[in-house]
């Protein structure tokens, strides 16, 4: 079993900021910016080849969302998508990050602490 399918079972934690029937978004445990925020299919897709594209779009949906409260809440200036399939994909579970962008540079903080200032918004 692959490690997301882990944290979606609550096998393992994560900082979980979202979570329906279809979608969990959590924090990455190692994140390239504060608020970088992983958005994953409960169900087992491996990548771009089999993802649902409703389900793609949804995902894509909550990503606004995601940006929209980095915004207000971390203040950032933008964000870069990323979706990773085939070799260049760690885990092969379907996944999109969504990496907030900051014009000036940030301390990187701990995903507990960024969890902290976003769970309170
Ligand atoms: P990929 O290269 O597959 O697109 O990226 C996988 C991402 O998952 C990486 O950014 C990595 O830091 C993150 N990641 C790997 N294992 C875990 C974990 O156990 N928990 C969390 N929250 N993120 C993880």
């Amino acid at each position: 079993m692959d490690i997301f399918c882990k944290i979606i079972n609550n096998e393992i934690p994560a900082y979980k900021l979202y979570e329906d029937d279809e979608i969990l978004m959590f924090l990455d445990i190692n994140p390239n910016s504060n608020g970088h925020t992983l958005i994953v299919p409960k169900k087992h897709y491996v990548d771009l080849e089999d993802i649902d594209p409703e389900l793609f779009k949804k995902m894509i949906i909550k990503a606004k969302e995601v940006k929209k409260i980095c915004e207000e809440v971390l203040h950032c200036d933008g964000i870069t998508i990323v979706q990773n399939s085939g070799c260049v994909e760690e885990v092969k579970h379907f996944h999109i990050h969504v990496i907030p962008k900051y014009i000036n540079k940030q301390e990187l903080k701990d995903p507990k602490e960024i969890y902290e200032i976003l769970k309170r918004a």
